[in-house]
């Protein structure tokens, strides 16, 4: 599945679980009888708030027994059968929790195979999870979300992903409708004004790979995959599938030769739904997206949605292999079903389109994923996972730290001894389960080094290393030591990893490089003569943080361009983040190496600096904010002057994916009254004709306009979110709406929130854009706190436990007030402290930072908002 930043989320996800971890025994299914076929009937008008279905389940029981479980949460069973061979055997029923459904036979059964037959109806889930009805445009529609537990919402099952078998639906829609499975349809009859399809038998699979779409659904093929394969949309949405069909090929083609098996399955649907929670989910041969990213208005190509429309159709075509195919024996191994699919199609994302400089993008994520791992709510990415409860509550570690540490092994390896290590995992475990372990061997073995032993440190536990390097006694010597990254002024456990390194320096004004393991304490390394500066970690492929005298320091950030490559550009400016929250460096340093690097001529270099300013802006005392506009005018300037206001024919993408985010920090944090002028005229513009702007510039623009807007405006844009003709716009739209500062604006936006037509999921699209300054958190958090009860009624329960995330900032009162209300039993659900206990740590280092470094960056915004002629050169520890 591909998260986009979680629904709640100002800044990243994170995890401690402080809740006891249910008795497994308790929650998994036994294997004494398992099922080795299920055909599955399901009678589907999304006109109904009801269904009906019946299963037939074949069985086989290994041991003599008298009782077997399986699940079906919420769905009533109204006639079930057990029979074996000589017969039916009696059979009662019992539920427990989770859907948890215990059958006691009549008498003990011997080993041998069985037939479970059940008939039974439910209601579609309203909350676009399990089996769930949503009407769009006055037309009804079902679709499916079973990963992880929702299967069993929608019909009997044994729903945990080691149990893969062969599945077959069949599927009865009014007769004009369209019903759409994981396979091609075998035979289809009308009768009685039903339409009943039989779809072909899946291979095998986990119940939480399933997927079914009906109503009046619109396809557009997708040529050139070599199997049959749709972009199936809603009505009224087909003329928007064209970039989707046209870009799957590639991307299908490309990881073919990579893994080198044709794609696995027998046809490929690629469904845009318009109420979903997720990026996109894998389900096999019938991928579900959500219809922002899926959908493209051709009129209107925006690059930044182009980019994720590829990279989440990567991510979700190398599942096919990576999850489908090959499947986690339990949930404690997402971590890797998801990261693999993340670092693969950023893999191929960057491989098909090199203009995209994706490489640069993704490490942005490796990068800002340290900071999170640095804090003492984070925890291993691969743990115990006894219940389903709050399995994606460390998702955003997970992806991005597995992806930072699966490319630092590919490098350490070498890609092509790394692909064959996983395509040998591949090819052992086919159409059967596997766990990391399973693959850390395939990679041991290709590789002949011991990558699993190497692999533990940074997946077995928490936290990051700090690697720092100092002059030996011998000349040409250094010495690097490891210990635990920690911000200061937090106690954590010390750990020791097994870290691959390469050294990059400069000695007599040559560059060279070095690797070597770092696996213990201390290391002494000879670099040789005339040794000016050395970068700790060549190319950033290594996740951890670093530090280097400071005198090398200040030739390290000279050197800059000429010699070290955007990636590492990108690792400094991020390093320089970690080295001030650990104390290691001071905040008008900080403010000065930033500063330093707004002249690099690498746009997605000068990406990399708009986040930290912007977190900046959250810390910065109010008496210090002109002096703060003032230097990120200052600092962004040149690449204002390189990038401009408007897109220059033929310019390089990465500029104008860059463009966007650039004004967006100009206009809001470096309150430049050039740029905010010309947003407010180009969203005028957009709203009177949506064609006269650059498509990429709509989102931000509405959201600047916002920032002083009266009422007319919040009514167009409201206006203008109901009848959005696309899903990417009415988004935009919504983000606008939550942009407003005028206090009687921000209620209204609230207020529309709850009273709206908006989608369960569209909840947060409005809070999140009010969280971007300190007025507009307090706001949400208010509100948030005055109506928990109408939000989290409209919501699936793991989402609400991201509730205490409207807590971010810098506010230790707010942080405060939200212990208090989120220690009420009435506030509580299942996963919410370790989302309480990442905000409180977010919380705490900002206070401390400001604290600590509040003066000196105010001294030195005064200061140089004064005389911007009072430059040092960047980087200069003190
Ligand atoms: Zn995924």
């Amino acid at each position: 599945m591909t998260r986009l930043v979680s629904a709640l989320a100002y800044l990243c996800l994170a995890t401690l679980s402080l809740f006891a971890p249910a008795n497994a025994a308790d929650t998994r299914l036994g294997r004494d009888v398992v099922p080795t076929f299920q055909s599955i009937s399901l009678r589907l008008d999304a006109d109904s708030t009801s269904y009906t279905g019946a299963t037939h389940i074949e069985l086989k029981a290994t041991v003599a027994t008298q009782t077997f479980r399986f699940h079906a949460r919420g769905v009533t069973l109204d006639k079930i059968r057990f029979t074996s061979s000589k017969g039916p055997v009696q059979l009662t029923t019992t539920t427990g929790d989770k859907g948890l459904i215990t059958a006691t036979l009549q008498r003990k059964i011997t080993p041998g195979a069985y037939k479970l037959d059940i008939e039974f109806h439910d209601t579609f889930n309203t909350d676009a999870v399990g089996l769930y009805r949503m009407e769009k445009d006055g037309h009804a529609y079902a679709f499916t979300q079973f990963e992880a537990d929702y299967a069993r919402d929608a019909f009997p099952c044994w729903d945990e992903p080691s149990i893969k078998i062969p599945y077959q639906l069949t599927i009865s829609v009014p007769k004009d409708e369209i019903a759409i499975a994981n396979t091609l349809p075998e035979k289809e009859t009308v009768k009685d004004g039903w339409k009943t399809t039989v779809f072909k038998t899946t291979r095998p699979l986990p119940s939480y790979l399933l997927a079914i779409a009906t109503g009046d659904l619109e396809l557009v093929d997708i040529p050139g995959l070599g199997v049959p394969g749709r972009v199936v949309t809603v009505t009224g949405q087909s003329q928007l599938a064209k970039a989707a069909a046209e870009n799957t090929a590639p991307i299908l083609h490309a990881l073919e030769a990579y893994f080198g098996t044709p794609y696995p399955y027998d046809k490929l649907d690629l469904i845009a739904v318009p109420e979903y929670w997720a990026g996109a989910m894998e389900n096999a041969g019938a991928i579900t997206f959500s219809d922002r990213i899926l959908l493209q208005d051709p009129a209107a190509q925006n690059v930044n949605q182009m980019r994720l429309l590829v990279m989440v159709t990567a991510h979700e075509l190398s599942h096919m292999w990576f999850g489908d195919l090959v499947t986690m024996e339990w949930w404690d191994d997402l971590w890797l079903n998801e990261s693999f699919a993340d670092w693969m199609g950023d893999k191929i994302t960057h491989e098909l389109h090199p203009e995209y400089a994706w490489n640069l993008t993704s490490l942005q994520d490796s990068q800002r994923i340290m900071f999170q791992d640095a804090q003492p709510s984070t925890r291993a990415i691969r743990q115990p996972i006894d219940s389903t409860d709050n399995l994606f509550e460390n998702v955003g570690l997970a992806y991005n730290k597995g992806k930072a540490v699966l490319s630092m092994f590919e490098r350490w390896i070498g890609p092509e001894t790394f692909q064959k290590g996983v395509n040998a995992y591949l090819k052992a475990h086919a159409w059967g389960n596997a766990t990391a372990d399973d693959l850390w061997k395939e990679l041991d073995h290709a590789s002949g080094k011991n990558v699993s032993q190497l692999m533990a440190g940074f997946i077995e536990q928490p936290g990051l290393p700090l690697v720092a390097l100092e002059s030996g006694s011998e000349p040409g010597t250094f010495i690097l030591t490891q210990r635990r990254f920690t911000n200061l002024g937090v106690d954590q456990p010390n750990l020791s990893w097994k870290i691959p390194i390469t050294l990059k320096f400069e000695h007599d004004g040559k560059v060279d490089t070095q690797s070597l393991l770092l696996d213990t304490p201390e290391q002494t390394v000879n670099l040789g003569a005339n040794v000016s500066w050395v970068y700790p970690n060549q190319d950033a492929y290594g996740y951890f943080r670093w530090t280097i005298p400071s005198e090398m320091l200040k030739s390290l950030a000279a050197a800059g361009v000429r010699s070290l490559t955007p990636r590492e550009r990108i690792g400094l400016i991020s390093n320089s983040g970690a080295l001030l929250l650990a104390g290691a460096i001071h905040g008008d340093d900080y403010l000065r190496t930033l500063e330093a690097m707004g002249g690099d001529p690498e746009p997605l270099v000068l990406s990399s600096l708009l986040e930290p300013l912007q977190n900046l802006k959250v810390m910065i005392p109010a008496d210090a904010s002109p002096g703060f506009a003032a230097y990120v005018r200052r600092t962004l300037a040149p690449a204002l002057d390189r990038v401009g206001m408007s897109a220059a024919p033929g310019e390089a993408e990465a500029i104008s994916v860059v463009r966007p985010r650039l004004l967006g920090a100009l206009a809001d944090e470096g309150q430049d009254a050039k740029v905010q002028s010309f947003a407010k005229t180009e969203a005028k513009r957009f709203l009177e004709d949506p064609a006269s702007i650059d498509p990429a510039l709509a989102g931000t623009v509405l959201i600047l306009a916002a920032h002083d807007g009266d009422r007319a405006l919040f009514d167009a844009y409201r206006v203008h979110a109901e009848g959005a003709k696309t899903p990417a716009v009415r988004s935009q739209y919504l983000n606008g709406l939550g942009s407003f500062r005028k206090p009687e604006l921000r209620a209204a936006a609230l207020e529309y929130v709850l009273s709206g037509p908006l989608r369960p999921n569209e909840i947060f699209t409005v809070t999140r854009a009010m969280g971007n300054d300190e007025a507009g958190r307090e706001e949400t958090y208010r509100w948030m706190t005055e109506h928990y009860e109408a939000i989290t009624g409209r919501i699936p329960a793991e989402f609400a436990s991201f509730m205490p995330f409207f807590a971010t900032g810098c506010s230790e009162e707010r942080l405060q007030h939200a212990r208090t209300f989120f220690a009420d039993p009435k506030h509580q659900v299942s996963g919410q402290d370790v989302q309480l206990a990442e905000v409180t740590d977010q919380v705490n280092d900002c206070v401390r930072l400001r604290e600590r470094e509040g003066e000196a960056m105010t001294a030195y915004l005064d200061a140089t908002s004064r005389s911007s002629s009072a430059h040092r050169p960047a980087g200069s520890p003190r």
